[in-house]
């Protein structure tokens, strides 16, 4: 049986939108904005709140999107042709706005190359012209703190910077912790709205073959004493993940408080 992260809806909703803009905010991150009369609907919880994207593999191709029914979605999707069915990948709203009767939403996306080429969803983001339609499922948060948490830490890669800048905007004013967000470039810092009481530490990296990750697992390990009842938020390449959740059950925060997700996989 799937397991599901505690606060995904149940019934999923679909919503259809068009690409409004694209453009690049620093050297690693192109920004697509996207809109429509549908996405006011939208219920947008803040924090890492998170979407299935889908959009025509071929530019100026129809949109076909899979049914929905409950949190099923995925064999609809296969039953697709191969030739019309839309790319997926998951996407974190990085921002929300509703303007009127309708609403806009940014989706930042990290730049990445194969073999000197912009690859998958990156390829899009940078072409995507005014009207291009996507689809986007939405799939709730998965930053789920304990009610009696009393510090956060919270470890990024540069494709979880959305997320964690989402979570360090909405955490309540009194919150307490430290924040790793590693980046591939220094343009890739910016400033970031965090509670007075959270630390963010941004980890550059030095050259392009570096293993990514390695840098912010270096800063969990030089991290402030974790207390018990700490919650932590892990995400990033896999191998962050499931290293940064080890380093942080080693310094003794049980696993059930710590939420850590392989967001891809290097
Ligand atoms: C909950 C959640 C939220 C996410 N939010 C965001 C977000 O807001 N912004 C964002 O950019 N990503 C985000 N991601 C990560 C994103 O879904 C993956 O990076 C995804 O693989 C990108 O799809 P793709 O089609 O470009 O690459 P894929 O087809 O999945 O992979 C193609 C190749 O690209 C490589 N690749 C994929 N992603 C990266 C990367 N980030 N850096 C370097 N190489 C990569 C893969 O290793 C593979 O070799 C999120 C993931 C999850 C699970």
């Amino acid at each position: 049986m799937a397991i599901y992260p505690p606060l995904m809806p149940t019934h999923p909703r679909m919503f259809t939108a068009a690409v409004v803009r694209t453009e690049r905010i620093s050297p690693t991150f192109q920004r697509v904005t996207i809109a429509s009369g549908g996405l006011a609907d939208f219920e947008w919880r803040g924090m890492d709140h998170w979407f299935r994207l889908f959009f025509p593999l071929q530019p100026g191709g129809a949109l076909l999107l899979p049914e929905v029914s409950g949190r099923q979605w995925w064999k609809s999707y296969l039953r697709i042709p191969e030739s019309e069915r839309p790319h997926c990948s998951n996407y974190t709203v990085a921002a929300f706005r509703r303007t009127g009767d309708a609403a806009e939403l940014d989706i930042d996306v990290v730049l990445h190359w194969h073999e000197g080429a912009l690859s998958g969803v990156a390829a899009w983001a940078v072409d995507a012209s005014p009207g291009s339609p996507v689809g986007l499922l939405d799939q709730g948060v998965l930053f789920d703190p304990p009610s009696d948490t009393e510090q956060y830490v919270l470890v990024a890669d540069e494709s979880g910077l959305p997320a964690v800048r989402g979570i360090l905007r909405d955490l309540p004013s009194d919150a307490v912790g430290t924040a790793i967000i590693e980046v591939p470039a220094p343009g890739d810092v910016h400033p970031v709205h965090a509670p007075e009481g959270v630390q963010v530490h941004w980890v550059t990296r030095h050259d392009p073959g570096e293993q990514v990750g390695h840098r912010a697992l270096q800063a969990l390990q030089g991290c402030p004493t974790v207390r018990a009842k700490a919650y932590a938020f892990v995400v990033g390449e896999s191998s962050l993940a499931t290293q940064g959740r080890r380093t942080l059950h080693r310094a003794g925060l049980a696993k059930n408080r710590i939420t850590f997700s392989g967001f891809w996989k290097a």
